[in-house]
């Protein structure tokens, strides 16, 4: 049990899906998963924003508990992402990536920051994972990692210096394969186990997750929405779920790890029914208990004839 430091991305996020519109929202890999990670652990924030960062977004995650002490406020404009959704929620097209204070930005880890046991590497320059890493006084308990298509297409050989010092990778299935290079996912999850991880969760969006590890394959559902408004933020609240929940616990086994992959995806569910964090602030333990029972429902076979 103990603390989870993050990186990643702080972002202002502008959106179209069906369904809507919005611009400029809070967002960002970090920002989603620290929210999400605070219902079950203490969470530290290591990210940069601009001057223009609104301080009722700092003052959101302060209110959950997120230690925002490593959020380093520097001269220029924040990280920006434009992104867009068909009918198809599972696929984002981005249209637009505006790193501005990340262009230069170097993590600096304090001196606990530095000796926490859960460390979780979201999506952001897989250079600057590298370099959390290196910070790391000892070697975490465990290390996660999250990535996407813009880092796998420009970052390549620094994503797989990081890939092959951590314990588990969260990706959605496009990218899996993309990494992999390998449209089977079975076989992609295999050849991405081979540089480094030994656990691959694949998220798969509306379709679910899945889990490959040394003791097999382990598969979850989507909840079945009928409002599915956004899905930005899934992957990342998913992972902070995940993550949380491993960091809550006192040893990690194999069960542990499975009803992790059901808490991910219990927290996920709740960020696409709205857009930005909307839904999650609004979110008690209450509702988080009451949706991994519905999950339990969801899967649970019954007595056996
Ligand atoms: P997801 O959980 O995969 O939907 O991630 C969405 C979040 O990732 C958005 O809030 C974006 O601000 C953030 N994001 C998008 N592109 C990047 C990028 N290249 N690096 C870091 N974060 C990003």
């Amino acid at each position: 049990m103990g603390d989870l430091l993050v990186v990643g991305s702080v972002a202002l996020d502008s959106v179209q899906t069906p369904f809507g519109k919005v611009r400029e929202v809070l967002g960002g890999s970090a920002t989603y998963f620290a929210y999400a990670a605070s219902f079950f652990t203490k969470v530290r924030l290591i990210a940069a924003v601009g001057e223009d960062f609104p301080q009722e977004h700092v003052r959101l995650l302060r209110e959950r508990g997120v230690d925002v002490t490593g959020l380093q406020a520097g001269a220029g404009r924040t990280f920006r992402w434009v992104g867009e959704y068909g009918y198809d929620l599972n696929e984002a097209t981005t249209l637009d990536t505006q790193l501005n204070v990340f262009a230069d930005f170097r993590p600096v880890l304090g001196g606990a920051a530095r000796r926490v046991p859960y460390l979780f590497l979201a999506n952001i320059d897989p250079d600057l994972q590298l370099d959390v890493l290196r910070q790391m006084a000892e070697r975490p308990q465990l290390v996660a990692l999250d990535t996407m298509n813009f880092w796998i297409e420009g970052k390549r050989a620094a994503l797989r210096r990081v890939l092959g010092q951590v314990d588990v990778i969260t990706i959605n299935d496009r990218e899996a394969r993309q990494l992999a290079g390998e449209a089977n996912l079975v076989k992609a999850a295999r050849a991405i186990r081979a540089m480094g991880p030994t656990t691959v969760v694949v998220k798969r969006g509306e379709y679910g997750a899945m889990m490959f590890a040394d003791g097999g394959f382990f598969i979850v559902p989507a909840y079945p929405l009928e409002s599915v408004y956004d899905p930005t933020g899934a992957g990342d609240t998913f992972a902070g779920g995940f993550m949380g929940y491993l960091a809550s616990e006192e040893r990690l086994d194999e069960s542990v790890f499975r009803r992790a992959v059901v808490y991910g995806s219990v927290m996920a569910s709740f960020t696409v029914e709205d857009f930005s964090l909307n839904r999650l602030t609004s979110l008690g333990p209450a509702d988080i208990a009451d949706r991994y029972a519905a999950f339990h429902d969801l899967i649970r076979l019954g007595a056996s004839a």
